[in-house]
């Protein structure tokens, strides 16, 4: 049996809207961006959406737009995807990572206060593979030091914790459509806000800085654009936003099923004492967009192989971002430093998980799993 790691779940109705954009005359920036952004708006219960090319130039506009870079320091996970800590960068910033907890992988929230500094400028937390992280406590920690929130929901559309959904304890969100998310175009990103002015400057940031976008040129009788910022070249395109929009509709159904296959692995691995599963904080709505174990990390990259071995889709997400050749070179990190997030990084091995998997093919995984590491222990 051969199974992929992850499939997408583009439909008839998703290729027509598409089409229906290719045979028009505005394919960048224009009215289906916008209403993406409404219908997106809507869905997560926030005021503004700002449709992006990806969750790395959300995270990078939504720092800028926050006045945040040389100098700054942002608190952050060492266990995510390189983006997070790269868009500090790319702001000119610091990203001051702090550990993990042992049972979620998401941010300590109980480790933020001792990384804040003067220079702290916002905390960035990531809910990673689904899992908000606790947003509650985050909340009260940047009231009390005045930082901004950031969070990066790139695997958690649809997730909330304690009532709380992406957004709405932050002060801004940002998300991906890239290719193995939950919904996806390909490459491209999202940013939500409350706030007007944040809005404002996002939408000027996501095109050089420009006041208007060919779309309002196009529309209406000339006027001349002005540069009023600095900004850069990240806004969501017709054709993407046209790929999105119905994929947005069925989202709580794909939701629902990778929740009834997480449930399966779950069940199934219980009994394996070689296998370690992630744990679901209290109050906590996972969008489970991933699902990962956690090995004996002497053997790790052995499972991972033998899955494959066996024709099952595999990764690792993530290995700690503070060990990767670059941040070690420029920074000094060394092993024990987030030592949580390391041995998560040792351990990790993401399962195949996405709507379109059958039970079958779940019995499948569940079995070569446990065999496999039965045998290698
Ligand atoms: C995918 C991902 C990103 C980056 O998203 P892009 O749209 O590819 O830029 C950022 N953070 C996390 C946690 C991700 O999984």
């Amino acid at each position: 049996m051969k199974i992929d790691f992850y499939k997408h779940n583009i439909d008839q109705s998703d290729i027509d809207s598409t089409v229906a954009v290719l045979r028009s005359i505005m394919l960048t920036t224009g009215d289906v961006v916008k209403d993406f952004e409404k219908q997106f708006s809507s869905y997560l219960g926030c005021r503004y959406t700002t449709g992006l090319t990806s969750c790395t130039g959300a995270l990078h506009l939504a720092l800028l737009a926050y006045d945040i870079g040389p100098g700054d320091e942002v608190v952050t996970t060492p266990m995510t995807f390189i983006a997070t800590a790269n868009a500090i960068l790319h702001a000119g910033a610091l990203p001051v990572f702090v550990d993990v907890e042992r049972t979620t992988a998401n941010i300590d929230a109980a480790l933020i206060e001792a990384a804040i500094t003067p220079r702290t400028k916002a905390i960035l937390p990531v809910h990673l593979y689904g899992q908000m992280c606790d947003m509650r406590t985050i909340k009260t920690i940047a009231d009390k030091h005045h930082l901004k929130i950031i969070e990066d929901a790139a695997h958690a559309i649809e997730a909330s914790r304690d009532g709380i959904r992406p957004g709405q304890a932050g002060d801004a969100a940002c998300f991906s459509f890239y290719a193995t998310k939950s919904i996806t175009s390909g490459e491209g990103g999202a940013v939500i806000t409350n706030d007007k002015d944040t809005d404002d400057r996002l939408k000027i940031l996501r095109l050089h800085g420009m006041n208007k976008g060919a779309a309002d040129r196009y529309s209406k009788r000339y006027q001349h654009w002005d540069m009023l910022l600095l900004g850069w070249k990240y806004n969501m395109d017709n054709i993407q936003a046209a790929l999105l929009i119905n994929q947005l509709k069925r989202i709580d159904g794909f939701q629902k099923r990778r929740l009834e296959i997480c449930s399966m692995y779950e069940q199934e691995f219980k009994d394996n004492k070689y296998v370690t599963c992630l744990k679901e904080s209290s109050g906590s709505k996972n969008a489970r967009l991933m699902f990962t174990i956690l090995v004996n990390p002497d053997n790790r990259d052995k499972v991972l192989w033998q899955l494959q071995d066996r024709g099952i889709g595999v990764a690792v997400n993530y290995r700690a971002i503070h060990l990767l050749t670059y941040y070690k070179q420029r920074f000094g990190f060394r092993c024990g430093d987030f030592p949580v997030a390391e041995l998560i990084g040792d351990s990790t091995i993401t399962l195949p998980l996405y709507p379109g998997l059958k039970d079958e093919q779940v019995n499948y995984v569940i079995e070569a799993v446990n065999d496999v590491t039965a045998k290698i222990k």
